[in-house]
């Protein structure tokens, strides 16, 4: 898996899925550059699928991004369902708030 600041990016999933797919290649993120701007939430690695339970831990790069932008993405990837859902399906953990809030 690798990131890119390129939103334009061919490899980048645009969208929710309804049945099970492996991990993108590839995910954006914010640069270094406007993530050493400041965080706005602590930065946490691993959120709760509400749906099944299931805990997913993500890389630094991408854990920054929601730290520096907590509304940068609209979906993430549960690793129990093996599929991108809206956010409005996953807490934080251990805090239990809300990802993308
Ligand atoms: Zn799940």
């Amino acid at each position: 898996m690798s990131y890119t600041t390129d939103p334009n990016h061919p490899d980048l999933v645009r969208r929710d899925d309804d049945a099970p797919r492996k991990q993108a290649e590839t995910y954006l993120v914010l640069s270094e550059e406007e993530r050493a701007k400041g965080f706005i939430r602590p930065v946490r690695r691993s959120y709760k699928h509400t749906i099944c339970g299931t805990v997913t831990t993500m890389g630094m790069a991408i854990a920054e991004t929601y730290a520096r932008d907590p509304q940068f993405y609209t979906g993430t990837y549960c690793c129990g369902c093996q599929m991108h859902r809206p956010l409005s399906e996953f807490t934080w953990e251990p805090d239990g708030s809300l990802v993308g809030s």
